[in-house]
């Protein structure tokens, strides 16, 4: 990989496994890793494998913490501790990716599958960690994950125009409409934190094999991630406000 990842501190939610796994294992495996790459999960699991990182040389600059986007107690509480690893620094990046799928097409959906929905994959986005960007960018100049970034993993699923024809096919009322909700927490938040030097993008990760992409997906995680961390490498001004897949295409909102 030839990109070059200039970025004092990562945050990459629900990283226990998929793209947010990833996500931090290809960080942590860089020669030109973040400093501090820290690895949030709702697993109490996480715990024992703070145990476990310390046996992984490959994870050593990797701090896990407690957290899960479905409790804003357990996201307030997350936010504490980051607070305390990043101090007087800041967050430089945020990489909201933790997200579920519930199948729901228009007979079986629910109101509760909508909220629990909107609660992990949209609203959580939103009320989590942007204080902590806040100090990061009031500290450098110019534009880009060197100062502070906010990158919401989204999905063409959740775009209005691409929902028609032949993609119109997968069927899934919460899903789509969570992510079309975050993709428009992008921009809100693009509005009023890029002045501040933040950048704010939504990011599509491409089809990717996971346990919410299936076996049949056209990507490895590897393949997605590896050109996930190119596009964030080049992150400009440019990018506040945009929508683009892991090959850097803008897609259409
Ligand atoms: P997976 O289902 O494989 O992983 C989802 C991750 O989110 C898990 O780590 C899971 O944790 C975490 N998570 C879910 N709910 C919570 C919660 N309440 N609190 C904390 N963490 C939680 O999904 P992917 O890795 O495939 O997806 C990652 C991102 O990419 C998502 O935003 C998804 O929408 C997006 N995406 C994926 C595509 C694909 O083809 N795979 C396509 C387009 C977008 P746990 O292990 O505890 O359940």
């Amino acid at each position: 990989c030839t990109s070059v990842i200039l970025c004092k501190s990562v945050l990459v939610t629900g990283s226990s496994r998929g793209i947010g796994l990833q996500l931090v294992k290809e960080l942590a495996e860089r020669s030109d890793r973040p400093a501090r790459i820290i690895a949030t999960a709702r697993d109490p699991d996480v715990k024992d494998a703070k145990k476990k990182k310390k046996q992984n040389k490959k994870n050593q600059n990797v701090i896990m913490v407690l957290e899960d986007v479905n409790s804003q107690e357990s996201i307030s509480s997350a936010v504490q501790e980051v607070q305390s690893i990043v101090g007087s620094e800041g967050l430089s990046c945020l990489i909201n990716n933790a997200a579920i799928n519930i199948s729901t097409d228009l007979n079986t959906v629910t109101p509760d599958a909508m909220m629990t929905t909107f609660q992990v994959n949209s609203v959580s986005p939103l009320f989590a960690f942007l204080p902590l960007l806040q100090t990061s960018a009031s500290q450098s100049t110019g534009m880009g994950l060197h100062r502070a970034a906010v990158i919401n993993i989204s999905s063409i699923l959740g775009s209005i125009q691409a929902n028609w024809g032949e993609t119109a096919a997968f069927k899934a009322y919460a899903y789509r409409t969570s992510k079309a909700a975050l993709n428009m927490l992008t921009r809100c938040l693009a509005v009023d934190l890029g002045p501040k030097g933040i950048v704010c993008m939504s990011l599509h990760p491409g089809w990717v094999k996971t346990d919410m992409g299936g076996p049949l997906a056209e990507l490895t995680v590897e393949e997605s991630v590896s050109g996930m961390l190119s596009v964030l490498s080049t992150l400009s001004e440019d990018d506040n406000g945009g929508f683009k897949d892991y090959r850097g295409h803008t897609l259409p909102w």
